[in-house]
C-alpha cells in the first residue's frame, strides 16, 4: 500500500497494471471480470474526450482505479473508480450501467455524481466543515467518499494542466478546504498530506517552493544525523532481544511547515531542526519496552511525552510520542507504535476494511461491516469534547449528534440548508425566512408535489412554493412544524391575529354603542383610558378594545364609567354577567345569515352586498367590507388596490361562514414564463389535475421570449386555488404566478 508522492515522474499507468495490483489481493475470476468490464465501459464511452494534459480522458479514471487498487479497495470500488465519469460525461443512462455492472458499482458512482454536483462555497470556512458533514451524510457508504477523494487527488496531481490560475486556485482551494479535512478525519494522512501539499503548490507557488528547496538542502545533513541514531537504536534493541521490528526517518509535509511558519511564527529552522524518527514493533507490550528502553538511554523533555496508545485521538490514532536529547544534542522527536497502529495511522479508514477475499464475500456483508466502521469515522471531532454519559457509547451519541440528529437539505440554488431530523417543509420556509414561512402554499421536493407533514431527507432539493394570498399560518401549522423556530412564528401570527380580530370586535361593539347613545368616539383617548381603567391593567384604547373583544367588559360598563354613571368595580361585574346571559339567548335565536356568498357581517342580516370585480375575492381570503354609495356593501380582498385606505368609516367587519359551501367563485391567474413549446397545453394539464374549471385561456408572447398566460378560472376556495398554483409552479420555465386584481 503506497500512494507516492512524485506524481509527476510516474508513467502513464494502463490497465494491466491496475490489474497487477488487484491480483496482488483478489483472485476470484468474477471480480477481476467485473473490473475489466467496467475498464472496457471506461474506453469506449470516454472514446474521442481528452484531459487538459491532452491524454484520452479514459487515463484518469485508469489512474483513478490504480491508486484504490493501491489502497486495497474491493473490485465494486475499483469498478466504479473506472466509471466514476461515465454518468455525468457520457450518454451511458444508470440503468445501462447497472446492467452491465450490477446496481453496487451504480450506487458508488451515483453518490460520486450527485457529490460533485453539490455548490461548494469554499469561501466560507464555516460551510466548508459544514458540506464535509453533508459529503457524508450524503454518502452512508465510504467507498463514495474514498472514490471522491481519490478523483481529487489525481485531478490535483495534473491540476498544472488547468491554463486558468483563477480556477486552479479556486481547486486548491476547495482542495484545502474540504478534501484534505475529509481524508484527516479518515485518518488518511498519507492522502490528506499530499492533497495539502498539492493545494498549498498552487496557492502559495512561493512559500512552496522555498520550503521544498530548504527541505532538499538540509536532507543530506540530517540523514547523517538520523543514520547515526538508527543505528544506536538497532544496538540497543538487538541486545534487549526485541525482534521485528522496523524504524524509520518520518516525512513532514510541506504543508504543515508551511502552517507551522504561519501559525507559530516559526522559522524553517525551528521546525526542521526537530529530527524525527518512528520506531514500530509487533506488540502493545513492545512499545512500552521499547519507550522505557530509550528513556532509559537518553534525556526525555518534560512535557513532550503523549500516551495515545492508552487514550488514542478522535480518528482512532494510536502511537507513542516523546521527544529525547539523542546524540551531539540533537534533539529526536520519537513515535512509537505497532504495524497495525501505523497502518492505521498512514492509511486511515482503508487500512481497516482493506479487501478480504473469501467465500463468504457479498457486497452486502461489505456494506454492513464498512458501515459497522463508519462508527468511529462520523464526527471524530467532536469525539474530543464528548462528555461522558456512560448510558450510551459515546459513538453513538456523535452518530445521532451529527447524522441522524439533523438533516440537510438544499434550496433549488443548491444553498445547503441544515435542520433537525423530522424537520418538515414549513421548517425550511421559516429558516430561510419568516415572510416566506408565513406565504407558504405549497412544498416541492426534488420536483414532486408533497404533503407538508412531508419529513424531509438528507440530499431533498426543497422549492417552498409562496403566494401573496396565502390566508397566513393558522393552528393547524403547528402540526407540520418540527423546529421551535418555526413553531414560535406560527403562534406569534396566530396569536397576533386573534388579537387583532379580537380587538377589531371590541372597537366595532363599542362603536356601535357609542353612536346609539351619542357619544363621539373621539374623546376616547389613551390617557384617559389610563386614567379610568389602570386600575384594572388596561392602559390604551387598544387594550381596552381588545378586553372588550374577549367580552371582559361590556360596551355599556365602559361607557359608564367613562361618563362617571357609575364607576365602581361591582357594576361592571354585574354588566358583564348581564351581558353574558343575553348574549347566550342572542347566540341561540338570530345566527348571523348567510348569503349565498358564504360572507358573514357582523350586526347586519339582511345585508346587499356583492363581490368586488376589481379583485375577485374568493372563500378563505382576508377580506374587507366597503360600505359603497351605489351598491351596499362590496367585499374586497386583502391588498386591492381599490381599497380607499383613507375612508375608514365605510369599513365594515366581514367574514367566511365557517360552514359555507355550495358555489364557485372566479379568479384570473396571470402566469409568466420563458416562452417554451406546449407551454400553455402544460399549463392546462397540469390545472387540471385539480378539480376546477378553466373558463378560458389567453397567451401572449413578447419578442424577449416571455410568456405572460392569463387563466380564468373557477374554484370552490382558496386552498383549491393554492393547489392549482402548487401544480403549474411545477413546470420549470415558469417563474411567477400571481392573481390578478382588474
Ligand atoms: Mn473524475
Amino acid at each position: 500500500m503506497a500512494i507516492t508522492n512524485n506524481s509527476n515522474l510516474q508513467s502513464a499507468k494502463t490497465i494491466d497494471d491496475v490489474l497487477d495490483v488487484v491480483k496482488t489481493y483478489i483472485n476470484q475470476k468474477q471480480s477481476i471480470d467485473l473490473i475489466k468490464k467496467a475498464y472496457e465501459i471506461a474506453l469506449k464511452q470516454h472514446e474521442g474526450q481528452f484531459r487538459k494534459s491532452g491524454e484520452p480522458y479514459v487515463q484518469h479514471p485508469i489512474e483513478v482505479a490504480y491508486i484504490l487498487a493501491t489502497l486495497n479497495a474491493g473490485p465494486a470500488t475499483i469498478a466504479a473508480g473506472l466509471v466514476h465519469d461515465v454518468i455525468e460525461d457520457t450518454k451511458m443512462t444508470p440503468a445501462q450501467m447497472a446492467e452491465i455492472l450490477g446496481n453496487d458499482v451504480l450506487s458508488i458512482v451515483d453518490g460520486v455524481t450527485k457529490i460533485s454536483k453539490l455548490k461548494y462555497m469554499t469561501a466560507d470556512k464555516a460551510l466548508a466543515t459544514n458540506h464535509q458533514k453533508i459529503l457524508l451524510a450524503m454518502s452512508k457508504d465510504i467507498r463514495v467518499v474514498l472514490v471522491k477523494l481519490v478523483d481529487r487527488l489525481h485531478n490535483m496531481r495534473t491540476l498544472q494542466y488547468h491554463n486558468n490560475p483563477d480556477k486552479q486556485y479556486r481547486i486548491a482551494k476547495e482542495t484545502l478546504d474540504l478534501y484534505a479535512p475529509l481524508a484527516h478525519r479518515l485518518g488518511m494522512y498519507r492522502l490528506k498530506a499530499e492533497l495539502e501539499d498539492l493545494s498549498l503548490k498552487f496557492m502559495s507557488k512561493k512559500e512552496y517552493d522555498e520550503i521544498s528547496s530548504a527541505i532538499a538542502m538540509k536532507k543530506s545533513e540530517r540523514e547523517d544525523d538520523i543514520a547515526l541514531m538508527i543505528d544506536l537504536i538497532n544496538k540497543m534493541l538487538a541486545s534487549h532481544d526485541v525482534k521485528d521490528y522496523d524504524i524509520k526517518g518520518r516525512i513532514k509535509n510541506i504543508y504543515s511547515i508551511y502552517k507551522k511558519i504561519i501559525t507559530k511564527n516559526k522559522t524553517m529552522d525551528d521546525i526542521y531542526d526537530l529530527l524525527a524518527l518512528r520506531i514500530i514493533v509487533n506488540s502493545i507490550e513492545d512499545c512500552y519496552r521499547v519507550l522505557g528502553l530509550i528513556h532509559g538511554e537518553w534525556t526525555p523533555l518534560p512535557l513532550r511525552f503523549k500516551d495515545y496508545i492508552a487514550v488514542p485521538k478522535p480518528n482512532l490514532y494510536q502511537s507513542l510520542h516523546t521527544t529525547i536529547v539523542g546524540p551531539n544534542g540533537r534533539i529526536f522527536e520519537i513515535q512509537i507504535r505497532t504495524f497495525d497502529m501505523d497502518a492505521i495511522a498512514e492509511y486511515g479508514i482503508a487500512a481497516h476494511w482493506a479487501y478480504k477475499e473469501g467465500a463468504g464475500y457479498s457486497p452486502e456483508k461489505e456494506q454492513i461491516e464498512i458501515t459497522n466502521k463508519l462508527k468511529w469515522y462520523k464526527d471524530l471531532s467532536t469525539y474530543v469534547e464528548m462528555t461522558n454519559d456512560n448510558d450510551k457509547d459515546p459513538l453513538d451519541n456523535i452518530i445521532e449528534d451529527i447524522f441522524d440528529a439533523n438533516v440537510y437539505v438544499f434550496t433549488p440554488r443548491g444553498d445547503v440548508i441544515d435542520l433537525p431530523a423530522g424537520s418538515m417543509p414549513l421548517d425550511f420556509a421559516y429558516r430561510i425566512h419568516s415572510r416566506i414561512g408565513e406565504t407558504t402554499v405549497g412544498a416541492i421536493v426534488n420536483g414532486k408535489i408533497v404533503p407538508l407533514s412531508y419529513k424531509l431527507k438528507t440530499g431533498d432539493v426543497v422549492d417552498i412554493k409562496t403566494s401573496k394570498n396565502s390566508a397566513g399560518p393558522t393552528k393547524e401549522w403547528l402540526k407540520n412544524a418540527k423546529t421551535s423556530h418555526a413553531k414560535h412564528k406560527i403562534k406569534a401570527f396566530v396569536n397576533k391575529q386573534k388579537r387583532d380580530e379580537t380587538i377589531e370586535r371590541g372597537r366595532v361593539e363599542f362603536e356601535r354603542y357609542a353612536k346609539n347613545v351619542n357619544y363621539d368616539v373621539k374623546q376616547l383617548d389613551d390617557k384617559k383610558v389610563k386614567e379610568l381603567f389602570g386600575r384594572n391593567n388596561i392602559s390604551t384604547i387598544e387594550e381596552l378594545y381588545y378586553e372588550m373583544g374577549k367580552m371582559n367588559y361590556t360596551a355599556q360598563s365602559v361607557f359608564n364609567r367613562l361618563t362617571g354613571v357609575t364607576s365602581n368595580l361591582m357594576a361592571d361585574e354585574i354588566a358583564l354577567m348581564q351581558y353574558s346571559e343575553e348574549n347566550a339567548i342572542k347566540k341561540k335565536a338570530s345566527r348571523p345569515r348567510v348569503n349565498n356568498y358564504g360572507v358573514v357581517i357582523d350586526g347586519l342580516e339582511q345585508a346587499h352586498l356583492k363581490l368586488a370585480n376589481c379583485c375577485q375575492p374568493i372563500y378563505g381570503d382576508r377580506i374587507y367590507g366597503y360600505i359603497s354609495k351605489g351598491y351596499g356593501i362590496v367585499i374586497h380582498r386583502d391588498g386591492c388596490p381599490n381599497l380607499n385606505k383613507d375612508d375608514e368609516n365605510r369599513y365594515i367587519n366581514v367574514s367566511w361562514d365557517k360552514e359555507f359551501k355550495g358555489r364557485v367563485f372566479d379568479t384570473t391567474l396571470k402566469i409568466s414564463a420563458i416562452d417554451k413549446r406546449n407551454l400553455v397545453a402544460e399549463i392546462i394539464n397540469s390545472i387540471n389535475t385539480n378539480q376546477v374549471t378553466i373558463t378560458s385561456v389567453t397567451s401572449t408572447k413578447s419578442k424577449s421570449g416571455e410568456c405572460i398566460t392569463k387563466v380564468k378560472l373557477q374554484v370552490s376556495n382558496i386552498e383549491d386555488l393554492n393547489h392549482v398554483i402548487v401544480s403549474i409552479g411545477k413546470i420549470s420555465e415558469i417563474y411567477n404566478i400571481e392573481r390578478v386584481f382588474k
